[in-house]
């Protein structure tokens, strides 16, 4: 079987990674924006970041002011201050919304863009690195950037390879201070990532390595997760895992999880990686049908068959969100135009992806 990979992220990890490798820094440049959310002030990412820029004489500014979702908006107004504050070079440090909202701006803020979601990506961003403070999008290493389109009412992407970050560190200590929800909700968004990437129609022997790791870390976690009580090797595992994950979509895409996913994030305000959770038993169940053999590898990879996977992620969700029949039909709807649809080795009619729905979250 052919089968394509690439993978152009330098990652570094391990306790203390980032004050100990901030020489890496300095060839990027005088002047660093630094795209961040709120939380990484308390985590001790921000200060490690100044830290390390302060030593190498290098000036920086903050913009902090990333909300979950990112919009345009956000993107625009902090590609205004990349550009007045003449930024080199960007250090995203937070959970995917950060990471993704910096990776457009490394674009826009070199580039002139209208309609962002069909701008043409040339070569000129400006170069990233990223510290990831969740464990769950692998943003650090793709070439994704999600952001909320509001007039089409969803999150669509970006891709470009120009926005892989050239550096990722991986420090778990930043996740300390992670609420054990959000622990959760990323942990499924990593998983979800892991066994889509074993569905797409791209999968390979590398991106299915990677995903079996990738599973099998997750799955070990799995006791740590119900309890919510994380040592530090934990929260370093999770990381990696998620990473890992992150590798394997980099290269495969996702599948109609993601999809469905989005709109119960964009109508309902579902945490993205709770959004993927609610949808996968059910998703594998179909897939099952299929491919029965490729979803036995899947769940063997996580230590389970089928019904133990779909247990554990029930256990890890708790109550689960209900919409009725017509908020179903109309996500279904969206889900099938999604080109993600396309990716998926297993073929889903809009009428599947209902039946899907009705499974995940029917009354
Ligand atoms: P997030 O929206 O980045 O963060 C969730 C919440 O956790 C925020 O309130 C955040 O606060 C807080 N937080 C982050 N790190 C923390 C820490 N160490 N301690 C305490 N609180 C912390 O959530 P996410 O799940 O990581 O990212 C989701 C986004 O990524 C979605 O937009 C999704 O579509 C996208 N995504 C991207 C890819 C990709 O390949 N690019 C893949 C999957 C998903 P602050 O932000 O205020 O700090
Ligand atoms: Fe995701």
């Amino acid at each position: 079987m052919s089968f394509q990979y690439h993978m152009p992220v330098r990652v570094i990890a391990g306790a203390d990674c980032v004050w100990e490798n901030g020489a890496l820094f300095a060839p990027f440049g005088a002047r660093a924006l630094i795209v961040t959310g709120r939380s990484s002030a308390k985590n001790g990412a921000l200060d490690d970041v100044a830290a390390v820029l302060r030593r190498n004489g290098q000036a920086f500014a903050v913009y902090d002011r990333v909300e979950a979702n990112p919009s345009v908006a956000t993107v625009r107004e902090c590609a205004a201050l990349a550009r007045s504050f003449g930024a080199d070079f960007i250090v995203a440090a937070g959970g995917g919304s950060p990471m993704d909202a910096a990776k457009a701006v490394a674009l826009c803020a070199r580039q002139e863009v209208g309609d962002i979601f069909t701008h043409p990506i040339g070569g000129d961003v400006l170069p990233m690195i990223h510290i990831p403070t969740t464990a769950g999008t692998g943003s650090e290493v793709t070439q994704y950037s999600v952001l909320t389109d509001d007039a089409a009412q969803t999150k669509r992407s970006i891709a470009a390879p120009q926005l892989f970050p050239r550096l990722a560190f991986l420090d778990g200590k930043y996740m300390a201070t992670l609420p054990q929800s959000v622990t959760v909700n990323t942990a499924l968004d990593a998983l979800s990532h892991a066994v889509e990437g074993m569905l797409s129609v791209r999968a390979g022997a590398f991106s299915d390595a990677l995903a079996r790791e990738s599973l099998r870390l997750l799955g070990g976690e799995f006791p740590a997760l119900c309890a919510g009580e994380y040592a530090a090797e934990d929260r370093q595992t999770l990381l990696q895992a998620a990473a890992l994950a992150g590798m394997v979509i980099a290269n495969t895409g996702t599948t109609p999880v993601h999809g469905m996913g989005y709109s119960l994030t964009y109508f309902r305000g579902v945490p993205h990686g709770r959004a993927n959770g609610l949808l996968l038993p059910a998703f594998l169940e179909a897939c099952a049908r299929r491919i029965p053999q490729r979803v036995r590898e899947i769940c063997g990879a996580f230590g389970a068959d089928l019904g133990e996977f779909a247990r554990r992620v029930d256990v890890l969700l708790g109550a689960r969100e209900r919409c009725t029949e017509a908020e179903l039909r109309d996500y279904a709807a969206r889900a099938a135009k999604n080109r993600n649809v396309e990716n998926c080795a297993v073929r889903f009619s809009e009428e599947d992806l209902l039946d899907v729905m009705r499974r995940s979250l029917g009354d």
